[in-house]
């Protein structure tokens, strides 16, 4: 399908990029990889009078070690982040999620700061960012930088805190503590078609081998994605054994109820749900063991 006529503009540096926001408001839009704002623009989902290109402002796209963090700039290819032995180091959840995102050359075009300002409940990177209390940097030239908790950011379906003349310019995220292991999981009816549901689960083990921290953050089964904090709580202080994660993922599974749609029922999500909260805990306690 054509897209709808816009104005297409190719800043070449932040200052402009938030002036243009600030001039046109809701009827701008940003792109970055454009691997969702394009679909959005062929099904008239997004009508935007003007789409302002951030792929040609220097510096968007590193990723780089700063304050206990690991920095990936707005523009980072969700492929250089699969693929960087920093995130693998650092951020072992993140790089255990971003192969589950569609195809390589979808990866090679989507960004970090992308998938995060779409905020789909389906979408991995969101979860991560959840699960590990990432921080969103965003700018406007009204009111310059802030920072916003990924626990405020994701406020329901596409729908986020930014304000309509902001630009994500870099998602923070925590470095993870030793003895720490992660892993995503999920169920698709394609590899590489967004989950029907799935989990970020991260487990902290203590020097006796107990969890000392656990996160849950389930995706697929809400608008929005959700932690699962009563699990997390069942999990702390306790040895890591196969009645421990069952009780958590039957916690984790309990009072959801996702919309149903040609992909699964409720109760099927559901079910997906607890399976693989279970399933990712083995396997992020047993990274943690030798992390
Ligand atoms: C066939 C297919 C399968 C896919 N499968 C998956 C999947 O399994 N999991 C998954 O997570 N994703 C999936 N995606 C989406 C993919 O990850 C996208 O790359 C991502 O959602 C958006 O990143 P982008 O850089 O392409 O953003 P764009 O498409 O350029 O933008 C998306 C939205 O975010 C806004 N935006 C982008 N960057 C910024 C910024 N810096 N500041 C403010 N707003 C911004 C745009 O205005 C737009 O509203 C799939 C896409 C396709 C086409």
């Amino acid at each position: 399908m054509k897209l709808p006529p816009f104005d297409y503009r190719a800043p070449r540096s932040m200052d402009e990029v938030l002036s243009l926001l600030a001039e046109h408001g809701g009827d701008a839009k940003v792109i970055a990889g454009g691997q969702s704002l394009v679909p959005l623009l062929a099904l008239r989902m997004a009508r935007p009078a003007v789409v302002v290109d951030i792929g040609r402002v220097p510096g968007l796209g590193e990723l780089e070690v700063d304050d206990g963090t690991v920095v990936a700039g707005a523009m980072t290819r969700e492929h250089a982040a699969e693929t960087s032995p920093l995130v693998r180091q650092h951020v072992p959840l993140l790089a255990d999620a971003m192969p589950l995102i569609g195809h390589p050359a979808i990866r090679c075009r989507g960004t970090v700061g992308g998938t995060i300002a779409h905020a789909d409940p389906a979408a991995e990177a969101p979860a991560v960012a959840l699960a590990l209390d990432a921080e969103i940097v965003a700018r406007s030239a009204a009111r310059g930088t802030r920072t916003i908790a990924a626990a405020e950011f994701f406020q329901g379906f596409l729908t986020t805190a930014l304000e309509e003349d902001e630009a994500v310019t870099q998602v923070r995220f925590p470095i993870a503590a030793p003895r720490t292991g992660g892993c995503f999981d999920e169920v698709a009816r394609r590899h590489g078609d967004f989950a029907i549901a799935g989990v970020a689960t991260q487990v902290r083990l203590d020097e006796h081998g107990r969890i000392e921290d656990a996160r849950i953050v389930l995706i697929g089964v809400s608008d929005v994605p959700l932690r699962r904090s009563k699990a997390e709580q069942l999990l702390r202080g306790q040895v890591p054994t196969a009645a421990v994660f069952d009780a958590a993922a039957d916690a984790a599974a309990a009072d959801l109820a996702p919309a149903p749609d040609l992909h699964g029922s409720s109760a099927y999500r559901v079910h997906l749900a607890r399976v693989v909260v279970r399933r990712a805990l083995d396997k992020a306690a047993q990274r943690a063991e030798t992390a």
